[in-house]
């Protein structure tokens, strides 16, 4: 080891180069420009040295023998007793990969070798400079180290333990990113990044609260009993209300929860009591797109390390997350009314024809009702387009309340409504709609000067009832039923055509 004395006053410089004739030279460089240069032969002798001498900057070689500059920068800069020291990244390689990778290890400059090394010394001067490393003056007389000196099996057990650690942080990573094309459904891939943070965080339940869609997905890892798993839900909402609008409630919710159904049941002991909770706001695009919540009775259970994982899944994960959620949001747009947020016409068409084969298929029933208000225009010409279309929101609403959820609700048009039902008979699908109609009729409308009363009319088709041999039959048959009940005075449900 060739160590110069180091002076009172002066730089200290670190260099790791393992061509003799090379340290010779950068030697002569920085010590031209005034700096106190200790020298080492490889990666290993590089990092001993970087923690028994203290130095003000380091100066590393790429290609040296037993350790590489890129693995000495990486364990120098993940260890926050030397993470502050600049790193100098010498080569005579000037490949942009090298550069690239050089400087993702961690290393603050790259300077290709040249001729003369001209590019050093004012490259080492401008980082002390950046770096106001003056502030360690005065400097020792003699170099001593802060820290214990490091032999070299502690060294190598050190860059075991750290390429074990970036390996479970790759892995991680890419467990997550890869949920990216999962499904279609953005519940079940939000799902699917829980299992993996609940795997690698220990927690008992997890859960992301979507702001924008007041979505909640939960994912329940262990047995916390029914008490547990609400106090968790309400945690979770508590998280998010600050991003929330104000008044909304957890009944407003749309509930997505991924557990074993024998993970609710009873109660479990250890699950008592309050424990932990962490929750992360998810950022995207400079706001809030959810909430992450952690849970788990133990007390401290969210340790330093498991923040760590979770500093390193945060951003993976909100990007999956995000994607899901536009995705959904998209393809939501794409099927929607934009006025009533009900299916809008191309999609009850395209549900129609699919309902409609399946019924051939397994023999079953299909029934529709085709609603259409009744005197709507006269709303329009008293009270304005705007009030009509607040009418046919609520409307929407209305009718909504009447059907099951396995049933198809569109506006088919205009003011005219439709209404799919897999596996009814005629008789219920009358039924049904007498129910809507009297829904309607006994529903207070907001208009400016009051409350108003509006009625509709509704035609009704079925299948195999009515004489109808494909899926656009169904629709004829229900359009003509509302014709007669238009005809026939209005306010009124008319059956389709019975063979
Ligand atoms: P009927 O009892 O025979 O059904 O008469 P009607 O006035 O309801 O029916 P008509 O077909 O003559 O007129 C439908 C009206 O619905 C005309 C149109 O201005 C109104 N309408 C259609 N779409 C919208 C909409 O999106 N917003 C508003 N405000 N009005 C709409
Ligand atoms: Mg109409
Ligand atoms: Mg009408």
């Amino acid at each position: 080891m060739e160590a110069a004395q180091p002076q009172e006053n002066k730089y200290r410089v670190l260099v790791a180069e393992d061509s003799p004739t090379q340290r010779q030279i950068i030697m002569s460089v920085l010590s031209h420009e005034g700096f106190d240069v200790v020298l080492a032969c490889d990666g290993i002798e590089a990092v001993t040295q970087a923690f028994s001498m203290n130095p003000d900057i380091i100066v590393l070689d790429i290609e040296m023998p037993r350790m590489n500059g890129y693995q000495v920068c990486r364990l120098l800069k993940d260890d926050r007793r030397t993470a502050h020291i600049p790193v100098v990244m010498l080569t005579s390689r000037s490949q942009e990969t090298d550069k690239f990778w050089g400087l993702k290890t961690g290393a603050d400059r790259y300077v290709t070798k040249d001729f003369k090394l001209t590019g050093l010394g004012s490259s080492v001067h401008e980082l002390l400079e950046e770096r106001g490393t003056a502030a360690a003056f005065p400097r020792r007389g003699v170099a001593h180290s802060l820290f214990s000196k490091q032999d070299e099996a502690d060294v190598l057990s050190r860059v075991n333990d750290l390429l074990d650690r970036k390996l479970y942080e790759a892995t991680i990573i890419n467990e997550i990113s890869k949920l990216n094309t999962l499904s279609e459904d953005c519940a079940i891939t939000v799902s699917s990044v829980l299992t993996v943070i609940a795997k690698v965080t220990d927690c008992y339940v997890c859960s992301v609260l979507l702001v924008d869609e007041l979505e909640l997905v939960m994912h329940v890892h262990n047995a916390v009993g029914k008490e547990y798993f609400d106090l968790s839900k309400s945690q979770a909402f508590e998280a998010a209300t600050e991003y929330l609008l104000p008044g909304t409630t957890m009944n407003e919710l749309t509930e997505t929860v991924d557990a074993d159904p024998v993970f609710l049941e009873g109660e479990h002991p250890e699950c008592d009591s309050f424990g932990s909770v962490l929750t992360i706001p998810l950022m995207a695009r400079g706001k809030t797109i959810g909430v992450l919540t952690l849970n788990s009775p133990k007390t401290d259970a969210f340790i330093e390390d498991i923040r760590q994982v979770l500093d390193i899944l945060e951003y993976p994960a909100t990007v999956v997350v995000d994607n899901a959620r536009l995705h959904e949001g998209t393809k939501r747009l794409a099927v929607t009314d934009g006025l009533t947020r009900l299916f809008n016409h191309r999609h009850f068409y395209e549900l129609l024809e699919q309902e409609f084969l399946r019924t051939k298929r397994y023999n079953t029933q299909l029934a529709m009702i085709m609603i259409d208000i009744d005197y709507f225009k006269h709303i329009n010409d008293t009270y304005g387009h705007q009030v009509g279309d607040d009418i046919l929101k609520s409307m929407a609403i209305v009718i909504q309340r009447q059907v099951r959820d396995v049933d198809v609700l569109a506006r088919y048009g205009g003011e005219e409504f439709a209404v799919l039902m897999p596996q009814t008979a005629l008789i219920q699908a009358e039924t049904v709609a007498e129910r809507i109609r009297q829904a309607v009729e006994h529903n207070e409308f907001d208009a400016p000067e009051g409350k108003i009363r509006l009625t509709i009319s509704l035609g009704i088709a079925a299948y195999p009832e009515c004489d109808i041999g494909n899926q656009t039959g169904l629709v004829q048959v229900a359009d003509a039923a509302l014709y007669e009940a238009k005809k026939s005075g209005k306010n009124k449900v008319v059956v389709g055509g019975v063979k």
